[in-house]
């Protein structure tokens, strides 16, 4: 059977659950749905399992965004993995159908607006020993801490980029952890360049650097201007190697330094989720400053397909605060295009997106993809980890003739597994297009297909009994 609304709403993090609660409030019937088991996305989640959260700010500004949902009239519907959408002319000629797995099966449910609030993918440029275990991403990190009260090991090595490298320093010497170093890609002066940005959110900032000297001040070796060069061990990693970097991210010569440790927490930004406005074929645009390939939107965050909105980091990596604001947006807009007069409250919102852009940008910058970095992959190293293709083959498919993205996945198979591209596409990209001398956008994307997540094809068929096939009559000869 399938359900039907006025707006179905994809991802209840910050972004996804103010578009429900804002739409719901002036009365249109909203669903939400996530595959998480509640609200909260990636900067609030919930504790899962019986860990009860450690109580913090993070902690507490996720609880109320679950009252507030919990209170508005949106449907929720939480464990549901959305790998289907369909929409206005691709098996529909106006309007959406979701289809989400859950705990029952398959559910469908249908609507003229489809919010896409699916957040951010974690970046990891490839380098030697990045799929060991025991190497994680930092944001992956993140959510061990957050829903598990879990570390990803004793003595870890913390490196990367952004803001997410403090969040997890300070969350592992909290939980008790050694730090064996702390390798930040940028250098003091990348941070200091942006000091004015950030000081427009005085909170926010202090909140930044209490959390970065919580782990200065337990001892944790501090390295600016470094990478990551390897990462060594037989069975899992053992052992990290730091070396410096210049300003765009490539390895310089200078002193190598080595690490005993039992993992390597590493992160080198976010990428745009965007699957679902691809798949929707929604005109995207490339701004790697914030998160590499986003949906075009307008100021009400409706894309190029009738109906369609995209909010919070799935159109643009720009924070929490830029998420909960644009989902409100486009909450309030989908309400507007039913009769509500929301324009004061438009005009507000507009406001504070304006004021908080600095921050949001800064931060963002910050956590941008760096070419040079990418370009050091040496040949040997894996760059797409479902199908185990090396940067190596890569350059022999350049070499051999493929010329956009789609032939190296046809001359490769880069891309080509469960994570469909996810963790690959940014890096095979900028190799390619830097490789060709062109730009991402005429090198392109993987276009976009169901399904949206790897799903058994049990699932999604459910129980069935051979015998009530209907077999098809033969064609007449
Ligand atoms: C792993 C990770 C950890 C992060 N940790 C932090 C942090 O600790 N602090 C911080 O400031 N920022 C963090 N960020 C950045 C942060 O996510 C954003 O700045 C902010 O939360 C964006 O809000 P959002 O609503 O756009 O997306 P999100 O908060 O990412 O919410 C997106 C939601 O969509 C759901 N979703 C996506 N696809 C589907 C699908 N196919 N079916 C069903 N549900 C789906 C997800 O489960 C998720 O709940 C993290 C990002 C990532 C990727």
């Amino acid at each position: 059977m399938t359900a039907r609304f006025d707006a179905i709403v994809i991802g209840a993090g910050p972004a996804g659950a103010e578009a429900a609660i804002a739409a719901a409030r002036h009365g249109r019937r909203v669903a939400v749905l996530d595959e998480q088991p509640a609200a909260g996305g990636q900067v609030w989640r919930a504790p899962v399992g019986g860990f009860a959260g450690k109580g913090d700010a993070d902690h507490r500004a996720g609880d109320d965004l679950r009252e507030r949902l919990a209170a508005s009239p949106a449907t929720t519907q939480f464990g549901r993995r959305v790998w289907s959408v369909v929409g206005p002319g691709l098996g529909r000629d106006t309007g959406f159908r979701v289809d989400a797995l859950g705990p029952d099966g398959n559910e469908s449910l249908e609507a003229p607006a489809l919010v896409v609030a699916t957040g951010a993918h974690e970046r990891v440029t490839p380098f030697p020993g990045w799929t060991l275990p025991g190497v994680i991403g930092l944001a992956a990190a993140t959510v061990l801490l957050k829903s598990h009260g879990a570390a990803p090991g004793a003595r870890v090595v913390v490196a990367g980029c952004g803001p997410l490298l403090a969040v997890v320093a300070a969350g592992l010497v909290a939980a008790g952890v050694e730090i064996a170093a702390i390798v930040d890609r940028a250098a003091r002066r990348d941070w200091a360049m942006r000091l004015p940005a950030l000081l427009g959110r005085p909170s926010l900032a202090l909140r930044g650097a209490m959390l970065a000297g919580r782990a200065r001040l337990a001892g944790a070796p501090f390295f600016a201007a470094h990478g990551v060069r390897r990462a060594e061990g037989e069975e899992a990693v053992r052992r990290v190697v730091i070396g410096p970097v210049d300003a765009q991210g490539a390895p310089i010569a200078g002193q190598e330094r080595a690490f005993d440790c039992d993992a390597l927490v590493v992160g080198h930004g976010l990428t745009t989720a965007c699957e679902v406005t691809r798949l929707m074929r929604a005109e995207h645009r490339y701004d790697r400053l914030r998160g590499g390939w986003m949906p075009v939107v307008d100021q009400a965050f409706r894309t190029t397909v009738e109906g369609l909105y995209a909010v919070g980091d799935g159109a643009g990596v720009r924070g929490q605060i830029m998420a909960s604001l644009a989902g409100r947006r486009a909450g309030l807009a989908i309400a507007a295009g039913q009769g509500a007069d929301v324009a004061q409250e438009c005009a507000r919102i507009d406001r504070a997106l304006v004021r908080a852009a600095p921050f949001s940008d800064a931060m963002a910058s910050l956590m941008a993809q760096r070419p040079a970095e990418v370009a050091a992959i040496a040949a040997g190293t894996v760059v797409c980890r479902c199908e185990d293709v090396t940067r190596g083959e890569i350059d022999a498919a350049i070499t051999d003739g493929a010329r956009d993205i789609d032939q190296l996945k046809h001359f490769t198979r880069c891309g080509m597994g469960p994570c469909q591209g996810r963790s690959c596409s940014d890096a095979a990209e900028e190799l390619m297009a830097a490789a060709l001398n062109v730009s991402r956008e005429t090198v392109g994307r993987w276009t976009g297909r169901p399904p949206l997540r790897p799903v058994a094809l049990g699932e999604m068929i459910g129980a069935f009994d051979y015998a009530d096939i209907p077999i098809p009559t033969p064609a007449p000869l």
